[in-house]
């Protein structure tokens, strides 16, 4: 089946703009996506209709709130494969997921002497938490490196696992690069050192169908802005049995039995995570664009995107002086690119002027960018509404700017 990309973006209003005079060809989506207006109705009816605070209240519209808000835990937990929708704790995104986890488990079991092992195409989301806390319990940071083509260095990976790796988090796939690891095998590796594994889902869930039962990790983290849900809300994902023995990370009201100021009982999880009145809407919203997600057809997803991302490559290919970074042979449709004699800035803004939306800097990534040996790279990043023509528009806009700069293009 193909893709019916016109039906799929009369969804989104903020795709039918101009911006300079040109049309928009949005493709920031691994910055964040576009929001279907059913994610935007589905808050906005919540506002003027359900809206109350969760759990505390005894009224209808409490009630009401209290109920969509489960319903859209319920409804991530089966989007993920989890087994329970106790296992789906609320966040603010993966950020703060990852900082969960280091803050909570980390503290608990990784101690001096222990290694946590990354891999050089981390964000700093997932690295600078690790940092944070292997300085704290005197921990040691260990790197797997990537091939040239961005992958990662599998033999290399299995060589620094050890007896002393307590923790692999690595991410799904690459903001920065685009590749995709073999996550599966790249637990079941760690898992037979006896390691836990965190998986960054981040720019994973509007390209795929992440299972975590069939990935058999232990954490997941997610943000909803990066596949069609609303900003502000996000999602960690752990092992029923790992979260019921972490210890509470926040504290505050909704994580607690009973508080006397001597001694304070916890709730269960996911409850005990979730301290302070929980971004309600947000999970509402994200419901929504779960609601929408399950409507694709994501085969036909993952064609689309492929084609497009075949298309990019070839036309950036085809630019001299033009250097692709990342052309792994799993790649989700992300195209990170550096321009002999243009910074990625200029490159950025030149694009803009001609209705080009990419990002342009170090994408959070800066160890990676150091392994590159560039500052910045520009990059554009698909979603499955994109065309043909937002390709064809890209690689025209880096050829004006090429010619702008005086370069053959
Ligand atoms: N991990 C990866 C791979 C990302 O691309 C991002 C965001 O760009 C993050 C983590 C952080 O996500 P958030 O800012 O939504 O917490």
């Amino acid at each position: 089946m193909t893709l019916n990309v016109s039906a799929l973006r009369a969804a989104f209003p903020a795709l039918a703009q101009e911006v300079h005079g040109r049309p928009l060809a949005y493709l920031d989506n691994a910055a964040t996506t576009q929001r279907p207006r059913a994610v935007v109705e589905a808050i906005a009816r919540f506002y003027e209709h359900d809206n109350a605070n969760v759990h505390r209240g005894v009224h209808a519209l409490a009630a009401r709130a209290t109920d969509a808000y489960e319903a859209a835990r319920a409804k991530l937990a089966a989007w993920i494969g989890a087994r329970s929708p106790r296992e789906i704790v609320f966040v603010r995104g993966t950020t703060e997921a990852i900082n969960l986890v280091a803050a909570t488990w980390g503290r608990k079991h990784i101690a001096s002497g222990d290694e946590i092992l990354l891999t050089e195409m981390e964000h700093h989301a997932n690295i600078v938490p690790w940092r944070m806390l292997a300085d704290a319990v005197g921990a040691r940071i260990v790197v797997a490196p990537i091939r040239a083509d961005g992958a990662l260095d599998l033999d290399a990976f299995r060589a620094r696992l050890s007896a002393r790796t307590k923790l692999v988090a690595i991410t799904h796939v690459s903001n920065a690069l685009g590749t995709i690891n073999p996550v599966e095998e790249i637990t079941a590796l760690a898992k037979q050192k006896g390691a836990h594994v965190l998986i960054d889902g981040a720019q994973a869930l509007a390209h795929l169908r992440p299972d975590v039962a069939a990935i058999g990790c232990d954490f997941y983290a997610m943000s909803a802005h990066k596949a069609f849900g609303p900003f502000g809300i996000g999602a960690l994902w752990a092992r029923e049995e790992i979260l019921a023995a972490m210890p509470p990370y926040q504290g505050g009201g909704e994580m607690i039995r009973t508080v006397s100021f001597e001694k304070v009982e916890f709730a269960e999880h996911p409850h005990r995570f979730e301290a302070g009145t929980p971004n309600v809407a947000g999970a509402i919203g994200w419901a929504a664009a779960l609601d929408w997600m399950a409507k694709l057809d994501f085969q036909a997803v993952h064609a689309h995107e492929q084609a497009l991302l075949e298309a990019a490559s070839e036309a950036l290919g085809a630019i001299p002086g033009l250097v692709i970074h990342g052309t792994a042979k799993a790649k989700a449709p992300i195209v990170s690119f550096t321009v002999k004699g243009v910074h990625a800035h200029d490159l950025g803004t030149i694009l803009d002027q001609h209705g080009v939306a990419v990002r342009a800097g170090h994408h959070c990534a800066m160890p990676l960018m150091q392994r590159l040996g560039v500052p910045a790279t520009a990059r554009a990043s698909f979603a499955c509404y994109n065309t043909h023509e937002e390709v064809e528009a890209l690689a025209e806009g880096v050829r004006a700017a090429m010619r702008m700069f005086a370069l053959e293009a």
